[in-house]
């Protein structure tokens, strides 16, 4: 999967910063999504400099892409929900795969 660096969601442009390095943060993330910067930022590498593997990259973009959707078209109710990040992981897998076994290509092509 290519990683795109922008992308229109709802109304909203979206900037995707990737790869980007996680330096202001006490936790370690591979990914993050910023609603009100309109961001989604993506980790090429791990907490200790080493590269991730291309899937796992994915499955982040994926997973940001569908906190990014939650929070524009269904007021953040899956990211805020209990079970919401383990929701959204699932889903993202269930993505993930659904796009690699059937080699989808949603940029290649006008739908
Ligand atoms: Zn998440």
């Amino acid at each position: 999967m290519q990683i795109p660096d922008k992308l229109k969601i709802g109304g909203r442009n979206y900037s995707i910063l990737y790869p980007h390095k996680f330096t202001d943060s006490s936790v370690v993330l591979y990914g993050l999504h910023d609603p009100q910067g309109q961001t989604i930022k993506i980790a090429s590498q791990d907490e200790f400099g080493i590269d991730r593997h291309k899937q796992a990259q994915s499955h982040t973009f994926v997973h940001e892409l569908l906190h990014a959707i939650d929070d524009v078209y269904n007021n953040s109710r899956l990211t805020q929900w209990e079970k919401g990040e383990e929701t959204i992981d699932q889903l993202a897998e269930g993505l993930l795969q659904v796009i690699r076994d059937n080699e989808l290509d949603f940029w290649g092509k006008q739908l």
